[in-house]
């Protein structure tokens, strides 16, 4: 069985309150942290990623990266 290499969470952005959808690449493992800009507003969020409730999913945090 081929195994989901990319996970998608809604999250909402700190700074500008923009809903998306963030896509995390699973292949870095379902523990990460990383700065990804805010495709609205720019600005740079730090992203945490941290394994969900059930197997190949994820939660996903972001927090303003100052
Ligand atoms: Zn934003």
């Amino acid at each position: 069985m081929r195994k989901r290499n990319r996970a998608a969470a809604g999250v909402i952005c700190p700074f500008c309150g923009e809903a998306e959808e963030l896509y995390v690449d699973l292949g870095g493992g379902e523990h990460q942290s990383y700065v990804e800009d805010c495709s609205v507003c720019c600005r740079p969020r730090l992203v945490t990623v941290s394994p969900g409730d059930s197997e190949g999913e994820v939660s996903v945090s972001l927090e303003r990266d100052e």
